[in-house]
């Protein structure tokens, strides 16, 4: 049976296992055994255990832990990366709606590769694309996405975005200060198609399967983007699939002074519309009050931090402690790729620092392996996969990622969560695994010629650039005082809670 790849153990042997299980056992001189994409064993060396059929490899001086986990991504940022610099989200919107144009399936099929390499070079084995395609979610960009993460071999769930409202009609602008001439070109704007968007969806997720690496959830975005049909059919289709849901939620307060003050707030509606439940991961939640808080732990969900992308586009800052005193996982996703580093030990970092400025109580602080464990949990509960990543034990899917510990990031060796939460930023990373194949050998992407998708990706980026009309750069600039106006005059508002950081 040696060459029946079904069969095959691969036998990962010698280095420092850390298995994040619920022991937090460490095997010094470890071995982990795969087959079928599953984990056998995890323990101590074990030549006993050996066939002579058995792949070994050598993993002495390594550091071998679970593959890490992205909470949240835009696949199509990926190609765009150093195009922001000190927008807030709004402006930033206004740029990507004002230049953005449709990408055809080979260029939504790129910018997923690109970003899911990225992410395997840096221990990143399981991710979130919060999958955005314009002007609506359609059946070819969703299978170019899926085959952009499939043929790199990373583990994905993607979330269809959409959302029915004009962006013009989510945000408290003084319409008075817009050019008319922009008003009606947002009035004209087509309104993407709520029926057709389910239809995709109803024979996206009938193609789920409990054990394919990639899955198909919903992505409808927060309630200020959706009309009040929308948000009732998405109900619907949750109460018939219950195939879980991921959506931006507070993340500005733009956005949270839309909810009406007198009714119920977001996420209150979404959880009495069906919408959200414990499949569902709301991301970034800076701006949410106690409520918000209190329907978020009654609905079971996961939030998903983006420390990195928060303070880029100076969203503020998500009360994250107290998320964790009322009971609620908190995953770490990256965001876009042009709204900060793709690396998810960042993105750990500076959200574990972050929550050092929101409680003076330092007892309180989470420490090392509080984050790591929330990254890794919250993580793949978010993606649909519970105990199943995450972790290195019996019955998990193999998803491994081994680091070199001889670099000068980690020697001396002090204590190992420490090392990796507070020095690693993923160039450790030598060897990946996902669902038990590698993908990552000796610092290289194995599926695919990555100088080739760079320069494919090059290519596609400055074709792209050439495309934009002078009038969309005239559009930016039109309404470039309204939306400042509006951004500052709405952070002076008094609203009741405080998510920015004033220095007397
Ligand atoms: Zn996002």
């Amino acid at each position: 049976m040696a060459n029946d790849k079904e069969n095959e153990v691969i036998c990962l042997r010698g280095g420092t296992v850390m298995t994040f299980d619920d022991e937090d056992r460490v095997f010094e001189n470890g071995e982990i055994r795969i087959c079928g994409g599953e984990i056998i064993y995890v323990g101590p060396s074990s030549l006993d255990k050996s066939s002579d059929d058995d792949t070994v490899i050598d993993q002495t001086g390594r550091l071998i832990i679970p593959g890490l986990i992205n909470a949240h991504t835009h696949s199509y940022s990926s190609l765009l990366k150093g195009t922001v610099e000190r927008d807030p989200l709004d402006l930033y919107m206004l740029s990507i709606i004002a230049t953005g144009s449709a990408m055809s399936p080979r260029e939504i099929e790129v910018a997923a590769s690109l970003d899911a390499v990225s992410m395997l070079l840096t221990g990143v084995t399981g991710v979130i694309d919060h999958y955005s395609e314009r002007p609506a979610l359609s059946g070819d960009g969703l299978k170019a996405v899926r085959r952009g993460f499939e043929r790199v071999g990373i583990r994905a769930t993607i979330a269809t975005m959409f959302a029915d409202k004009p962006y013009i009609d989510t945000i408290p602008i003084n319409r008075e200060t817009v050019p008319q001439e922009i008003l009606d070109r947002y009035a004209a704007q087509p309104v993407p198609d709520a029926a057709e968007y389910f239809a995709i969806m109803e024979q996206a997720v009938a193609m789920n399967s409990a054990d394919s690496p990639t899955r198909v959830i919903l992505g409808v975005d927060g309630p200020q983007r959706c009309s009040d049909e929308l948000i009732e059919m998405t109900g619907d289709f949750q109460r018939r699939h219950h195939c879980g849901l991921h959506t931006h939620m507070l993340e500005t307060k733009t956005q949270a002074v839309m909810a009406d003050r007198k009714g119920p707030g977001f996420v209150r509606r979404m959880l009495e519309a069906g919408i959200i439940d414990e499949k569902s991961s709301l991301v970034h939640f800076i701006w949410a009050d106690d409520d918000d808080i209190a329907a978020a732990r009654e609905g079971g969900v996961t939030v998903i931090h983006c420390p990195a992308s928060n303070l880029m586009l100076g969203a503020g800052l998500s009360p994250v402690l107290r998320l964790r005193d009322a009971g609620i996982p908190v995953a770490f996703g990256t965001d876009g790729s042009n709204c900060g580093p793709p690396s998810l030990f960042e993105t750990m970092r500076m959200g574990c620092y972050l929550m050092r400025l929101t409680d003076p109580d330092f007892e309180k602080w989470p420490d090392a392996p509080e984050v790591l464990r929330s990254a890794y949990r919250s993580g793949s509960r978010a993606m649909g996969w519970n105990e199943k990543t995450g972790v290195l034990k019996n019955g998990a899917r193999a998803d491994v990622v081994s680091l070199d510990q001889g670099g000068h990031w980690h020697s001396p060796m002090g204590d190992l969560k420490r090392h990796l939460l507070h020095y690693e930023n993923g160039s450790s990373v030598s060897d990946v695994w996902v669902d038990g194949m590698q993908v990552v050998k000796n610092k290289e992407i194995t599926a695919l010629d990555l100088d080739g998708l760079l320069s494919e990706a090059q290519d596609i980026v400055l074709r792209r650039r050439d495309m934009v009309p002078a009038k969309a750069m005239e559009a930016i600039e039109s309404q470039y005082p309204a939306f400042r106006n509006m951004i500052l005059e709405t952070l002076k508002d008094g609203f009741g809670i405080e998510r920015r950081v004033t220095l007397n």
